[in-house]
């Protein structure tokens, strides 16, 4: 039975078996839970597997080539981590935070709060230690967005947030249902509703990005059967069944609409804005939008399975891409990004890291795009911001 063949059988076989039902954590949750250490799942395999009875979802092959591996302690160019979260709760956590990024080589991270009001005063005082290393945002206060006058307290809450140190905002989700920042959350408001105006309007007058995650991989919209390519992640967290939401097309159309609208506002669209699997598609949107941008976050095992036509994209438009990782703060879930960016290693697989399961190959970058994805076009972003007021 050659591999291919194999494969097939076994993702039958564990459709057969069932999977469990339980849908209790979002996609990113669970990267964040796994990221953060405690394992929701089971990695150890089962004694006594039989192969006829192995789940697709404990399916782990190990490669059989005799080829290079790549192992990269700390990236090439120093850099700045777009898409990250408050993993670390104690000053000593945040201590060992330092320590990885200082040896792993990342200069700055962004902690992307999606939090407003006490709860974000706490988190930027939290990491207030290390004001070069980590920047700390905000995000936006939906209360009452579903009555008249909503606007003028949530701009009040955003300015003031500012002022306590917020120097952008996010992570802002829609997936489909309606805007939602951490616990505030909306029915029915897309980023392109009249009601976003204002706000993402005084982000441009602060110089504030946004980082906003649209939809979801594609996988979990398509059918939970035998022809889906990531059914060992869709099917917990399908979306399929859920008919009265945007799907992943129309929440890029009303994205893309939110972007056009607010020209002067810099939104970094997060991971890939799940345009992964048609990364032509959002090199359109690239060339449509000059305040575009989106971060490659907790999408590295999906790319890392076409490397020539993910590295094309990369060079055409390096410009517009922005690291991150959303994965927690652990040193080999840096260095797992760097082998795929940074080598030309082939067919490896990173069960550990990341939940999906088919093999990874390195893009093997050139300097130039590295230096900006990694560094430069954040830097920018950054620094474009226009000074804050004393
Ligand atoms: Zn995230």
């Amino acid at each position: 039975m050659n591999r291919r063949t194999f494969l097939k059988t076994a993702s039958v076989a564990g459709l057969a078996a069932g999977t469990p039902a339980t849908a209790v954590l979002g996609y990113e949750q669970i990267m964040h839970r796994q990221a953060g250490g405690s394992r929701p799942r089971q990695t150890q395999p089962r004694p006594a597997e039989s192969p006829e009875q192995i789940l697709l979802r404990d399916y782990r092959p190990k490669s059989i080539y005799k080829i290079p591996v790549t192992e990269i302690a700390k990236a090439r160019f120093p850099i700045i981590d777009m898409h990250s979260h408050p993993y670390a709760k104690t000053p000593e956590q945040i201590a060992e935070w330092v320590g990885n990024v200082d040896e792993v080589g990342v200069e700055k991270t962004i902690i992307l709060t999606a939090a407003v009001g006490n709860e974000f005063d706490a988190i930027h005082r939290q990491y207030a230690k290390y004001p070069d290393r980590f920047e700390v945002w905000c995000g936006f206060d939906f209360s009452g967005y579903d009555r008249p006058g909503f606007g003028a307290a949530a701009i009040k809450e955003l300015a003031r947030c500012y002022q306590a140190g917020a120097r952008g905002v996010g992570e802002l989700h829609d997936k489909g249902q309606g805007m939602a920042s951490g616990k505030s959350k909306t029915h029915g408001m897309h980023p392109d509703d009249l009601r976003m105006d204002p706000l993402f309007e005084k982000c441009a007058e602060l110089g504030l990005p946004v980082s906003i995650h649209v939809a979801d991989p594609i996988w979990m919209y398509q059918k939970m059967d035998r022809t889906n390519d990531g059914l060992m992640n869709a099917y917990q967290w399908r979306l399929d069944n859920q008919p009265n939401i945007v799907g992943l097309s129309g929440m890029v159309e009303i994205l893309e609409r939110a972007v056009k609208k607010h020209s002067q506002t810099t939104f970094i669209a997060c991971h890939f804005a799940n345009l992964d699997y048609d990364l032509a598609r959002l090199g359109e949107l690239f060339d449509r939008n000059p305040n575009l941008y989106a971060d490659i976050s907790a999408r590295y095992a999906e790319t890392a399975p076409i490397p020539r036509f993910a590295s094309q994209f990369y060079a055409k438009h390096s410009d517009r891409l922005v690291y991150g990782t959303d994965m927690g703060f652990e040193k080999p879930m840096y260095r797992i990004t760097f082998r795929i960016l940074e080598t030309l290693d082939e067919h490896f697989y990173e069960t550990e890291q990341f939940d999906y399961h088919w093999s990874l190959n390195g893009f093997g970058l050139p300097d130039a795009t590295l230096q900006r994805v990694y560094h430069d076009n954040a830097a920018k972003i950054l620094v474009s911001r226009p000074p804050k007021p004393r």
